[in-house]
């Protein structure tokens, strides 16, 4: 099915306002001294990580890591197993992590993800996302930061696409079906 942009869910301004914040609750729980160590789950975290990380103060001690991983399933549903396109650079093994995905939606990619980070032994493992889609979970996942909860519609912008495109809109907006002609 074709689709075309609609209405603006979360406006630009909003949405610099709310990573503002969110950076002051990281600096605040992390600390300026011990090595953070930023991971992004590429591509859809990449807006929002790029934009979160130049809100952190300079003498902040910050590494960037990504990974590019899917989930095995159809187009609509995700399966929970993970698998790995990009893996990190660098070890995590005693690092503080945090993880920045663009959506949660069932929990069911970021859940696994997370078992398998965990199982490289950070010394703690933290969640930052910048949308969740509560009313879609299908397993518990511990957010430490949440950008905005969404109802349940399709969105695209800032980082999140649909067929790859629309990932460079500053707004993050919904979408509606192309009316057949
Ligand atoms: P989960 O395993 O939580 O069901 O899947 C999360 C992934 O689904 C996200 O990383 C994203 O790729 C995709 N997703 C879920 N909802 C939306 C949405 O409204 N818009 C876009 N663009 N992707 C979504």
């Amino acid at each position: 099915m074709e689709y075309k942009l609609d209405k603006i869910m979360i406006s630009r301004e909003k949405i610099a306002s709310r990573v503002r914040e969110i950076a002051a609750e990281i600096v605040k729980d992390n600390g300026m001294n011990d090595e953070l160590v930023i991971v992004g789950i590429l591509t859809g975290a990449a807006v929002f990580l790029t934009d979160l990380v130049r809100e952190l103060p300079e003498d902040m001690n910050v590494k960037i890591d990504f990974m590019s991983v899917a989930s095995y399933g159809n187009d609509t549903k995700s399966s929970g197993v993970v698998r790995i396109y990009h893996d990190l650079k660098n070890s995590i093994e005693g690092k503080n992590v945090i993880v920045v995905e663009d959506i949660v939606d069932s929990g069911l990619t970021l859940s696994h993800l997370l078992k398998l980070l965990e199982g490289r032994h950070p010394s703690s493992l933290k969640v930052c996302v910048l949308l969740d889609k509560y009313s879609r979970r299908e397993t518990e996942v511990k957010l430490d930061y949440c950008g905005f909860q969404v109802p349940d519609e399709f969105v695209v912008g800032y980082g999140l696409d649909y067929a790859g495109r629309w990932r460079h809109l500053k707004d993050i907006k919904t979408v509606v079906p192309v009316e057949a002609k």
